[in-house]
């Protein structure tokens, strides 16, 4: 029989002084994603046989969710706020869908949802909350999700709060933000939903067709590469041809770290130096900062800098790494991952 077997938590760095917000660069989707590569640790979609999502999802964070998980589980939408997620949780337990281990994540964008919201102290913290539902977990016998006093919009505080509360959810192992004071936090920059002027007709630096983007994406936001057998050589983004000697294979899939990786070149891109899929995000929010990070000897990515200020970093140093929104791109968001300061 299935029960809660783990459970990870995501906040945005930014605050307002009464809680956390999102940053311009995430939005639901990045924001259940970060949740879920918590929980499931390397991010793929391991053994689960469901995936259920509760909060304001679009089809297009749901199509990317499959992606993220790498397209194999089924995604099941159980509706908004703590109804929602009631529904999910409800599903997840239920015995008459079988035995396979389950993932669960509950996401709150409150500007996204009613960006007057926003403005509403009383509005809980933006946010995502993943559960692990597997054999052998806790089965609580009374779960009660309630939305509670102006929380009628929020998934992750009613399961943080049952989480925080419950007798029986000392037994159940938690990762992420579960300590951190909503209310601390450097000021956050937000813009709101839809304030980003459309895609630009012309695209240059950056531009990467869909197809190849597509094909880039287990590379892209799970760090993928390709170990060779012959020469030791690790190749990312992953190409079928090992960089150091040519070799087409057999080559090894393997998963380097997202978090650790060592900083070896830094910059700083200011206004005029962007690709131009940029242009808005530096016109809204300024420079910002660029590394290289080598991930395992040799294998090297260029990432862009977030939740920082656009400053060099010093060569040496170590970097964390998140999924976020790159650019706007032929009607969607385009993602990848981007440096962190190590929390
Ligand atoms: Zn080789």
């Amino acid at each position: 029989m299935r029960g809660i077997v783990r459970a990870a938590a995501y906040v945005p760095i930014g605050s307002d002084g009464s809680r956390r917000l999102a940053g311009p660069d995430e939005d639901a989707f990045t924001l259940a994603a970060t949740a879920l590569e918590r929980l499931l640790n390397d991010g793929r979609a391991g053994p689960y046989a469901r995936l259920l999502v509760a909060g304001d999802f679009s089809s297009a964070d749901e199509a990317n969710l499959a992606r993220f998980l790498g397209g194999t589980v089924p995604i099941e939408r159980s509706g908004t706020g703590a109804e929602g997620t009631a529904r999910a949780v409800a599903s997840a337990l239920d015995p008459g869908k079988g035995d396979g281990a389950v993932a669960l994540v509950a996401t709150d964008l409150f500007r996204a949802v009613d960006p007057e919201a926003v403005s509403d102290p009383a509005t809980p913290s933006d946010g995502a909350v993943a559960l692990a539902v597997g054999p052998g977990g806790v089965r609580p016998a009374d779960l009660r999700l309630e939305a509670g006093r102006g929380l009628a919009a929020s998934a992750t505080k009613a399961l943080a709060t049952v989480l925080a509360e419950a007798p029986w959810a000392g037994s159940v192992a938690r990762v992420g933000d579960w300590a951190i004071d909503p209310k601390q936090g450097p000021p956050a920059r937000v813009h709101p939903e839809g304030a980003t002027s459309p895609s630009l007709p012309v695209s240059q630096g950056a531009y990467v067709p869909w197809a190849t983007y597509l094909a880039d994406i287990p590379s892209r936001w799970r760090f993928a590469a390709e170990r060779c057998p012959t020469c030791g050589a690790t190749t990312i983004p992953m190409r079928g041809r090992c960089r150091g000697c040519g070799s087409t294979g057999p080559l090894q899939l393997v998963h380097l770290p997202r978090d650790g990786g060592e900083v070896v070149a830094s910059t700083v891109i200011g206004p005029g130096g962007q690709p131009t899929e940029f242009d808005d995000q530096v016109s809204e929010t300024g420079p910002y900062g660029v590394v290289m990070v080598e991930l395992a000897p040799g294998a090297r990515v260029t990432l862009q800098v977030t939740d920082s200020r656009a400053e060099r970093w010093p060569v040496g140093s170590r970097a964390g790494s998140r999924l976020r929104r790159l650019y706007r791109m032929e009607g969607e968001w385009r993602y990848g991952r981007k440096a962190v300061p190590l929390r």
